[in-house]
């Protein structure tokens, strides 16, 4: 469903995403994980088409991204690490303004945003301006909005950041609920504990390359932490050397 080949992208002189090659089938959680500045963030803008690659090719659904960005944009969905609401409109009205920009049959529109309100318990809250709405419900909000045009993919930016328990378990079933239904979700997170309970697959990416992809179970024992967690698995695959200079001098001034 989603298909990457060779993509790289260069700012200036930093090479955030070198040769990445991804294949993701249909209805796949699949977890995309890395250290901070790892090209997570870059790769996710590339796919929803806000960024240009320095080179490779993206085809969705076996859209050609380049070629084709407007059918691609109509069957993804995106949900960015920092989102953009407009305060002065209400949860409704911001619903029933993404549906138009996708050319939605409006009837059809509104039946999906009252479910979705609904399920995130947001139904109260669907005429007051977005302005009075906490973090967590801003992020109810632009889920419900990412997902409102049925897209056959959703591409996320860490999607958990600022739910409260509830809200989290909320997401995590929808997300499932949605692969099962064909849906292919390509999630970032920072949270290993995320990534282990809700992915099929998980893609460790470092300094723009993938250093490890596969099952959490698979990377267990890729790491030879058969019996770690993926946080252990994680700090071995992406080298806890990184760490190792700072616990040496640590130790170092310990010492003085
Ligand atoms: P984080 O987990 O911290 O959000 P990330 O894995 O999402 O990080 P990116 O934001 O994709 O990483 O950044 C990858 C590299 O590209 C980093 O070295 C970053 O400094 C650099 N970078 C990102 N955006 C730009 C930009 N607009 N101009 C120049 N360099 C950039």
């Amino acid at each position: 469903m989603i298909s990457i080949k060779g993509l790289a992208k260069k700012y200036d002189s930093v090479l955030a995403v070198d040769g990445l090659d991804l294949e993701i089938p249909e209805g796949e959680l699949f977890g995309f994980l890395g250290p901070n500045g790892a090209g997570k963030t870059t790769t996710i803008k590339i796919l929803v088409g806000l960024l240009k690659p320095t080179s490779g090719a993206i085809s969705i659904d076996g859209i050609d991204l380049y070629q084709e960005p407007l059918e691609v944009k109509k069957i993804i969905g995106y949900i960015p690490d920092r989102p953009f609401l407009y305060d002065k409109l209400t949860g409704w009205e911001y619903l029933d303004l993404v549906a138009g920009l996708y050319s939605m049959d409006m009837d059809v529109a509104h039946d999906r945003a009252e479910k979705f309100l609904a399920f995130f318990d947001l139904e109260t809250f669907a005429d007051e301006l977005i302005e009075g709405y906490s973090h967590g419900m801003k992020q109810k909000l632009i889920i419900s909005g990412a997902l409102i045009h049925n897209p056959k993919v959703l591409i996320v930016d860490e999607p958990l950041v600022g739910l409260d328990p509830k809200g989290a378990r909320q997401v995590k079933q929808l997300f499932q609920d949605l692969c099962a239904e064909g849906i292919t979700i390509f999630m970032s997170t920072h949270s290993l504990g995320v990534a282990e309970a809700m992915c099929h697959r998980v893609g460790i990416i470092q300094k723009g390359k993938i250093v490890a992809m596969g099952t959490v179970d698979q990377l267990r024992s890729q790491a030879k932490h058969e019996h770690g967690d993926l946080e252990d698995v994680f700090l071995k695959l992406t080298g806890d050397s990184d760490f190792a200079p700072l616990l040496d001098s640590l130790r170092g001034s310990q010492r003085k």
